[in-house]
Order: C-alpha cells, then sequence, then structure tokens
C-alpha cells in the first residue's frame, strides 16, 4: 500500500541573482514498510526535496506546485496547525549534524520530553519513562537523561535525535545526510537502527550523497540529477543494470561497489539551477549525448517499475 506519493513537485528559490528550480517537476512514491533512497550531488535538490515534504522549506524557497499525499491526503492543502500534527506524529525528520535539532542548553530528557507532550496526552512523569525507554531502544543508557549534548559523541547525538523522531511512532522517516558526519562503524550502527524501526513497519527515505550506502539498505533507489529524477527503480536493477548515464557514471564513481577497479570520474559540474541547460540538463556531461539531448527534455519513461528520463530509451521503454 501506498503511504506517500509526490506528484510533479516544484520548490523554487526566488533569490536576489535569480529563481533557482531546485526541485523541478520530481514525482516519487513510497509504500509503507519500505526503504527509498533518494541519491544524487551536492546541490541536486535531494534535502529540498525532503524539506518540501514536510513544508519545511525555508525561504526564500517556495513549493510552486504539485501534489504531497500522505494515505491520499494532500499536505500541500493543510492548515498550519494540521501540518504540525503531520510533523512528528505521521512523518519525523532526522538532520545530518544532531546539533541542528538538539537544543544545546537544554538536558536530553527534557528535549525528548517535551517532543512527547507536544504530541501527546501524557503527564511529564510517563513522558519521561517513556524518554528513557525511547533511549534504550536506540541503544542508549537511560542517565543520558541528564546529559547535554555537548556531552555526547557525535554517534550518541544522532541516536538521541533519532529517538525523539521516533518518540511518536511516525509512519514514515525522512533522513537527511544522517551519518555523513560519522566515522564508518558508527554509520552502519545508526542505519541498522534505521533499519530496525523499518522492520517494524516505518516507511523511510534516506536522503544521501552515498550511492554505496543507499545500495545495501534500500528497497528502492532515486537517482537525482540538477532538481529531476532521472532513474528510479528497485534497488538490484538500479544498482545491476542502470539504464541512465548519469546513474552508470555515479556507479562507476562509487568505491565499495561492484564494477571497475578504477573509479571513474564524472567530467564537468552539476550545472547551476538557476539557468539549467535546455533539453536534457545532463547533456553537458554526458558522453552519450544526442543532437536531441541538448534541444528538448526528455519525458520519463516507465517500464516495470522503472523509470528513466533518457532519450536512449525514448523507443524501448514505455
Ligand atoms: Fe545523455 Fe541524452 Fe540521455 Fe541526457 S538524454 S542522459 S544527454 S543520452
Amino acid at each position: 500500500m501506498t503511504l506517500l506519493r509526490v506528484e510533479n513537485l516544484k520548490v523554487h528559490y526566488y533569490t536576489l541573482s535569480g529563481i533557482v528550480r531546485a526541485v523541478d517537476g520530481v514525482s516519487l512514491s513510497i509504500e509503507k514498510g519500505e526503504w527509498l533512497s533518494v541519491v544524487g550531488e551536492s546541490g541536486c535538490g535531494k534535502s529540498t526535496l525532503a524539506y518540501a515534504i514536510l513544508r519545511l522549506v525555508p525561504p526564500p524557497g517556495r513549493i510552486v506546485s504539485g501534489r504531497i499525499l500522505l494515505d491520499g491526503t494532500d499536505l500541500l492543502r493543510l492548515g498550519g496547525e494540521e501540518m504540525r500534527r503531520v510533523r512528528g506524529s505521521r512523518i519525523s525528520m532526522v538532520f545530518q549534524d544532531p546539533m541542528t535539532s538538539l537544543d544545546p542548553l537544554r538536558k536530553i530528557g527534557d528535549q525528548i520530553v517535551e517532543a512527547i507532550v507536544e504530541h501527546e496526552e501524557l503527564d511529564v512523569r510517563e513522558a519521561r519513562k517513556r524518554a528513557e525507554e525511547l533511549l534504550a531502544s536506540v541503544g542508549l543508557t537511560s542517565d543520558m537523561v541528564n546529559r547535554y549534548p555537548h556531552q555526547l559523541s557525535g554517534g550518541q547525538r544522532q541516536r538521541v535525535t533519532i529517538a525523539i523522531a521516533m518518540s511518536l511512532n511516525p509512519s514514515l522517516l525522512i533522513a537527511d545526510e544522517p551519518t555523513t558526519a560519522l566515522d564508518v562503524i558508527v554509520q552502519d550502527r545508526i542505519m541498522d537502527l534505521i533499519e530496525g524501526f523499518k522492520a517494524e513497519g516505518t516507511s523511510i527515505m534516506l536522503v544521501t550523497h552515498d550511492l554505496a550506502l543507499a545500495a545495501e539498505r534500500s528497497d528502492k533507489i532515486a537517482i537525482m540529477y540538477a532538481g529531476k529524477i532521472v532513474e528510479y527503480g528497485p534497488v538490484d536493477e538500479v544498482i545491476d543494470s542502470p539504464m541512465h548515464p548519469y546513474s552508470k557514471a555515479l556507479l562507476e564513481s562509487t568505491p565499495r561497489l561492484r564494477g571497475p577497479k578504477r573509479l571513474r570520474y564524472i567530467p564537468g559540474y552539476p550545472p547551476d539551477l538557476r539557468r539549467p541547460p535546455p533539453g536534457c540538463r545532463f547533456h553537458p556531461r554526458c558522453e552519450k549525448a544526442l543532437k536531441i539531448c541538448s534541444q528538448k527534455e526528455p519525458e520519463p519513461r516507465y517500464l516495470n517499475g522503472r523509470m528513466v528520463a533518457c532519450w536512449l530509451y525514448s523507443g524501448e521503454v514505455g
């Protein structure tokens, strides 16, 4: 059953130097209990997409059009108070830097209790007991409630933010580069933790630049480039037989995955999203580019649960 469906979402930033089309017509869906990873280089719009789902795009950004359906309800039509209830109780988010969501001046326990009593009718004593249970669920001891964020390691702080995110049993957990600042061993443990919540039925949306990480954990994968999803499908199929030239290049430039020993370098840079190139946005960097690629944007083509937006497949897919 589909939990979240994003349809033709556009998010733009209105800056003094022009309109940045950070998310430009993105569509995707997440089933109940499914793990979707959105993968792409820095600046491709993947974090903006995550913020937009929670309607937390910071100014000068604005959701311009599209629909975000959670169990059939369009989140873009909800009032401020209804949306506040959705945040936390239906959809939670974990950020790259836990210090952006933790108050450095307040004890961990107080911060978890506050998150709980804001949404649930529990008294402080019950909420405190729940806070200790939550800390245990993320592998932390109950004495952590009396500590301040700076008294914890980076991995412990991220566990705390995951405990807060999971405090109201959300249907969807969005994790935006949650392990980028952590070493590989702690990264693995945090991912195990998130996978444990998935096993209990929570859907996961992981936003990451790390294709290897996404390949290890996801059910589905969406490859994003310059504000658009260029390929989307079951993780094994996308990793084993990528269709889009950007997906292939990304895979060949990723260590730890199957493929040639020498890593590939993707020439050039992602485009300035104030002035994206015409046609396919990847064409200035694509070694397979055709004449049409710089003239006309490829439409997404669908086949057996996969999607690819590339002129190479215009006659073969769909
Ligand atoms: Fe390359 Fe053309 Fe496909 Fe874009 S549409 S990825 S430029 S072949």
